[in-house]
Parts: C-alpha cells; structure tokens; sequence
C-alpha cells in the first residue's frame, strides 16, 4: 500500500537532556503514523525485518517485541497483544499511527512519557530535574554561560546580580541535580561555579578571575535553554588595539590600470589616465586638509599586476581602500552612472561575471598561476576572509560614495554593487572599487575628459572620506 502524503520525521529525545532523533513518519488518513523500523533501528536493539512475512524483531528494554505487517497483533516477550488497527506495510517499512503507538510505549515501556510543546518532541523518559547541563564558553569578548532547561522559564522568574567578582542567577519554580554538575569548573575567566539547590529555586554562582564590565541573559524560545553573557573588562592593550583599528590614519589610493594595461579606451581617452588624475588630485587634497598619510599604488603610468595592490595596501598599514575606475559597456552609448562595488561574500557565478573586466588584465601579467583557483568557490571564500572582516565598514563607505556622488556630479548612481573583483581580495581594510562614470557614453565621456569634472569627482569622494572618517572617529570615543 502506498498511499503516502507526505513523509515527514517525528523529534523523539530518550531523556529531557539527550539530543535529539529524527524519525521517519508519514501522513495516512489524516493520521500521524512513525515507522516502526526506525524508531527501534534508533532506540532498540537486535533489530531485523523478515520481508517474506513481513515480521518485524527487535529489542527495547531488554524485552522482545514483534510487529507483523497487515496485522493487528503485536508481541512482547511470549504476551499477545491487539491493536484498534493493522500496522501499515509502506516502502520497506511498518507503521503505526503515532498516538497508538504512544499508547503500547506508555503501558509497555515507558511510564512516564511525554511531549514537549517548545521543543516539539516525544521525551521517552523525562528526567524529574528542570535544568541540565550547564557550559561555559570562553569568547574572545568575554564568557557564555549556557544552561540546559527542560521548560520554557519565565524571564521575571530567573533573577541575576553581581556582587564582590562573583556573578549571581537565580531561577525560581526550577530544580536540578547538583550532583551531575558538581564537575570542576575552570574555564578560563571562571574559576569557581556552585550550584545549590533551594526549597523553590536554583542558586547558581560564578567567581570570575577578571573583572566583567556588563552581563545579562536571555531565554531562548526554540530550545528553553538561558544563556547568561558575560562580558569582560578590557585591558589598556586591547583598547589601544580596538581603537588603531577604527582610526583612519592611512589611506590608500589605487588608481585602477596603468602602462601596457590602458583599461577602457575610447579615442585618445584612456581609463588608466582619468583614475590616475582623480586619485592624485583626491590625494592632495586628503593630505592638506585631512593630515592623514595616502600611500598610492601607482602615481604614475606604470603597471602594477592585481594582486600587489592590495599587498601595498596592508603593508603600509592602510585604514581604507579606494580603487578608481572609470566603465565601459559595448553597444549600450545611453547607459551613464556611476557604481561602487564591495567585494561579494561568496564567489557566486554572477558576481564573478561582473568582474570579469576588471580581472582580465591578469592575462598581461607576466605570473598568471598565482590567481589559479582563485575564483573557485572554496579558495575564494579563503581569499576574501580578510575583507570579511570589515564588510560593515566597506558597506557604509560604499554608501557615502554614492549618495556624495548624488550631491555633486550631474551624473546618476546607479548604486552598491558586489562583485568579486581580485583588486579588493586580501585587503585588510574597508575597501571599494568605484567605476566613475561610462567612457562609452557620450555625455559623460565629454565630462571625464574636463579637469574640472574630475575634481568634482575627486571632491566627491574626498567628502566621503572625510564623512566616514568622523564617523569612525566617533566609534573610537565609544571605547572605553
Ligand atoms: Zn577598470
């Protein structure tokens, strides 16, 4: 018979704190149904199926069990037993609706059990504590402390407090066994954990070996688990660390192309040429006016190979990363705009496509092995690690291009895009490659050719810079 619906699984826990099986059921006449080889294949043992009479044996409890296919009878050790329906054969399987057989485990097996609505699962024997396994994760910032519930508590019934470096949490209406989580704790931050007992409550105290700065907790509805964070007081060495981090100090400026490798050429126009003029009249004007230092990684018409630029870039320490582009598109003259790109987050085959301009001057250098694989899916999720790091502050930067380019050119933004240009991989730092305008529109070529324009452009992003820098500035006041 296979009148099957839907095939679906069944959570079945052997205790409240044991993880949980998946088991096969199905839906037959409107009836939840579990598949009897699964359940005692997970949970039995000496499990076997004979397929000429359909008989199924298997072992729970140290008792024998029998189920036969297209009968009602069942069997526990030598005792017959019936049921209101025949087991169902379904591929290879038997079922048997789901409350029946909760039914045959409750008078045969398992006295006491039950379904836990929060965890939508069948705890076989559910234990007579409320709370489980309690760990201690040691994070970077600080510690997490994570406790086991079988129940879903109530926030207003948990109640934590610190006093003299140990840490306080309180839960009412719940038990535990103090004996399983009386383990040696020393984790780290923690060195010392006790759990009591009370009349109507659970005590639990943390002695931290450093000081914390702040904690709070959370219940967690999926799983009825709390988790209590911790965070720890930094040290002088980590906020001078976290500060250098978010101080813009360093610029680099990469003017895209160069020598033999003219980028997108219309005419005696040149992409190499137009980046080059917008980076170094941005420059100057961050060194007069912003006092930071701007490393560029070309200032003249030279060839730099992809892969080296962003290598400058993080051997000079730089804070952000801004390559200049100017696009081109065959057959399309009505398309203008401009566009600033992050790199995207997975090599996606869209994303590589987009950069495949940008990326085939690689074919002029002279060591093309080196970007071997690099576009494959695994080595490019390795390649862009480093600018992971800072994709929110990328993001951000990205945005302040755009909307200052709105401010002062007539051209439009056509927006934030994500490519996976081999320019931005490697890069520790924010970093955007911004394409300026369209060379093969006749309107904007006529604007980039002007050194007028391009000062717009140049001022454009100079104000973007200087926005995000007080931005990041004020990021630095937040660490205390
Ligand atoms: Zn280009």
């Amino acid at each position: 018979m296979t009148n099957v619906l839907l095939a679906d699984s069944i959570k079945i826990r052997r205790s409240s704190f044991d993880s949980t099986e998946y088991v096969f059921s199905s839906q037959l006449y409107n009836y939840k149904w579990i598949s009897l080889n699964h359940f005692f294949k997970t949970f039995g043992n000496d499990f076997s199926i004979n397929y000429d009479n359909w008989t199924l044996n298997a072992k729970l409890k140290n008792h024998k069990i029998t189920f036969y296919g297209g009968s009602a009878y069942y069997k526990i050790d030598d005792n017959l037993y019936h049921l209101p329906m025949p087991i169902e054969r379904v591929g290879n399987g038997l079922y048997i609706p789901l409350f029946e057989f909760i039914r045959v485990l409750k008078t045969h097996f398992y006295k006491t059990i039950k379904y836990n609505k929060t965890i939508d699962a069948i705890i076989l024997t559910p234990g007579k504590y409320s709370l489980g396994l309690i760990s201690i994760n040691e994070l970077s910032n600080g510690t997490m402390i994570n406790i086991e519930a079988d129940t879903l508590f109530n926030k207003q019934h948990c109640k934590i407090w610190d006093n003299d470096g140990w840490l306080y949490f309180t839960i009412y209406g719940a038990n535990i066994d103090v004996n399983k989580t009386k383990e040696k704790y020393s984790y780290g931050h923690i060195n010392e954990v006790d759990v009591r007992q009370a009349n109507e409550s659970v005590q639990l105290s943390f002695k931290f070996r450093n000081k914390f700065s702040s904690y709070d907790f959370h219940i967690n509805e999926k799983t009825n688990s709390i988790t209590i964070n911790v965070r720890k007081e930094k040290t002088k060495d980590e906020v001078v660390k976290k500060r250098s981090k978010w101080l813009i100090d360093t610029i680099v400026l990469d003017a895209g192309h160069g020598g033999k490798d003219p980028g997108t050429v219309l005419g005696r126009l040149h992409e190499k040429d137009i980046a080059l003029d917008i980076v170094l009249q941005l420059g100057k004007m961050l060194e007069n006016n912003l006092g930071v230092k701007v490393v560029y990684t070309r200032k003249t018409d030279k060839f730099i190979p992809l892969w080296k630029r962003p290598q400058i870039a993080n051997a000079n320490n730089g804070k952000l990363f801004v390559s200049v582009h100017v696009n081109g598109v065959d057959n399309s003259p009505g398309t203008y705009g401009t566009e600033t790109y992050l790199l995207a987050p997975r090599g996606t085959k869209k994303a590589i496509e987009i950069a495949a301009k940008e990326n085939s001057v690689i074919q002029l250098e002279k060591n093309q092995d080196r970007y071997k694989n690099m576009l494959s899916p695994q080595q490019y999720i390795l390649a862009t690690m480093a600018q992971r790091e800072f994709m929110k502050e990328s993001l951000e930067f990205a945005q302040l291009v755009e909307s200052n380019y709105s401010n002062r050119l007539t051209s439009k933004s056509r927006g934030l895009r994500q490519a996976g240009f081999i320019v931005l991989i490697g890069a520790s730092m924010p970093s955007i490659l911004t394409e300026v305008g369209f060379i093969t529109n006749k309107k904007e070529r006529n604007n980039l050719a002007k050194y007028s324009y391009r000062k717009k452009i140049a001022t454009s992003l100079y104000d973007a810079i200087l926005k995000f820098k007080t931005e990041q500035d004020k990021k630095i006041n937040e660490i205390r």
